[in-house]
């Protein structure tokens, strides 16, 4: 047994690790026990990559089987990490059409939470862009699955967090581009409103996110930095700088856990107070910037997440319906801000329709916060998780660890609908995870 966790590092859990070598092994580990789950890179937040028993590590498969330039048609095994997929096809002009907010994940893990990027309120999650995926079921078959063919699968598949079985390979369809650089243009805005405000101007660019200092209050709640950005074509690239920039290695490692009291308010407000006002002076004009600090600048600092001491921390990534967006973000932001222990990470972003039965993303704004893992915190985001939900709106499962089963089903109408789909794939229930004991399956 081997002690397993999410990024979050809670919680930490005894789990019967299997790397196999082959498809048919994987198999072989999914009928042996039953609760297994695949694990990708584990860069989900809280339990989802966890087996209720056995987490079959899938990042040892990763190979390209076939690549058609015409159409930018990639057929891959699912361990490959996106950071791989980006150095290598890059430099020839294709990088994969969404991207989260780290390269390190793997394609079957960025299918499973069907992520979303900074373009998902014009161009969909990474769902959209998957023609097709091989799926070992729990109940022992081997099924290729798309729109067309094992549909409900498919669907059931794209946002299902591994329960629909192990994605074995998929077929993705890669975005020409010219370079790899993006043409970035960074507004401030004062306030919550002023930020709301920019990011629905910004509805026609590719890529729109804010960065809120979620320390600020009273007249500057809400206050945050937005980032637009598009496609750099080969003619802004400055003369002498290479087409595709090369994707550094973390540069700068955290090398140990933090004590956990070094994040506190003064921190916190002292971080962000510098972070805004660094990014206000590069606001107005934009900049051609590099496609790695634009879309994964926290992957420039190795092991992060110990910054939050050993104990760990918790993410909080609600979506609220576009029409109440505004009063129940502004509510959240105003306890976050009261409560002083926010992270130095929050972030706001629109989104659109999600793609799979069980996808996150719904029309309206997503709000992302850190928590250190302390004092009164859980029944704290309780508090929170009930506004979210009379909004109408959900928490992301792949940043979950602790929301009530209550909370996930409200926020999921078509689970019915997934679990009619898993059972029909699964009757024996062999594919649990850590996650699904807690909010999915029969207790
Ligand atoms: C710094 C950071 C930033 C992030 N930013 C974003 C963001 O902007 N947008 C976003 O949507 N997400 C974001 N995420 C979350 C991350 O993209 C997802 O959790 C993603 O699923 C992680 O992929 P992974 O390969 O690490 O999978 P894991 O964490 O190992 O597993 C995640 C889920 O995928 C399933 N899974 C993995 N591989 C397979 C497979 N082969 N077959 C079936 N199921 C499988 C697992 O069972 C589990 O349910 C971020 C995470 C971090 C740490």
């Amino acid at each position: 047994m081997t002690l397993v966790s999410g990024w979050g590092r809670f919680p930490v859990v005894d789990s019967d690790v299997l790397r196999p070598r082959s498809f048919d092994a994987v198999g072989e580990a999914v009928a042996a026990a039953s609760g297994s789950v695949a694990r990708g890179n584990g860069r989900a937040y809280g339990d989802a990559g966890i087996g209720a028993r056995r987490t079959i590590a899938m990042t040892g498969f990763d190979r390209v089987r076939s690549f058609d330039p015409a159409t930018g048609y990639i057929r891959l095994e699912a361990g490959m990490l996106l950071s791989d997929l980006i150095d290598t096809f890059g430099p020839r002009g294709f990088l994969p059409f969404v991207v989260p907010g780290t390269r390190f994940v793997s394609v079957g893990g960025a299918i499973a939470a069907d992520v979303h990027g900074k373009n998902h309120h014009c161009e969909g999650g990474f769902g959209r862009y998957v023609g097709s995926i091989l799926l070992r079921t729990g109940q022992g078959e081997t099924i290729e699955a798309s729109r067309a063919e094992n549909a409900d699968a498919f669907f059931a598949t794209i946002g299902g967090m591994g329960l629909t079985g192990v994605i074995l390979e998929a077929t993705i369809r890669l975005r020409p581009v010219e370079t790899g650089w993006i043409r970035e243009r960074v507004i401030s805005a004062v306030d919550l409103d002023a930020a709301m405000r920019a990011l629905d101007a910004g509805d026609s660019a590719t890529y729109s996110v804010a960065w809120i200092d979620c320390a600020a209050a009273g007249g500057n709640l809400g206050r945050s930095l937005i980032y637009l950005g598009e496609h750099a074509g080969a003619d802004e690239v400055a003369g002498g700088a290479e087409r595709f920039p090369v994707g550094k290695d973390p540069g700068l490692a955290m090398p140990i856990d933090l004590p956990s009291m070094t994040l506190n308010r003064y921190s916190i407000r002292a971080f962000n107070e510098l972070y805004y006002r660094m990014g206000a002076r590069r606001a107005g004009g934009s900049h051609v910037v590099s496609l790695f600090p634009y879309f994964f600048p926290l992957d420039s600092i190795g092991g992060w997440n110990r910054i939050y001491g050993k104990r760990g921390f918790l993410q909080h990534q609600c979506v609220i319906p576009e029409q109440s967006a505004r009063d129940v973000l502004g509510e959240i932001l105003a306890r976050v801000s009261k409560r002083g222990d926010a992270s130095f990470l929050a972030v706001l972003k629109k989104l659109g329709y999600g793609d799979g039965i069980l996808s996150f993303p719904l029309p309206g704004y997503t709000l992302a916060l850190d928590f250190p893992l302390r004092g009164d915190i859980l029944n704290f985001l309780d508090e929170i998780d009930r506004l979210v939900v009379a909004a109408g709106g959900r928490l992301y499962l792949a940043k979950d660890a602790r929301q009530s089963r209550a909370t996930f089903e409200a926020g999921y109408p078509a689970l019915q609908r997934f679990n009619a789909i898993r059972k029909s794939l699964d009757p024996a229930g062999n594919i649990r995870s850590k996650l699904s004991q807690r909010l999915f399956d029969e207790v």
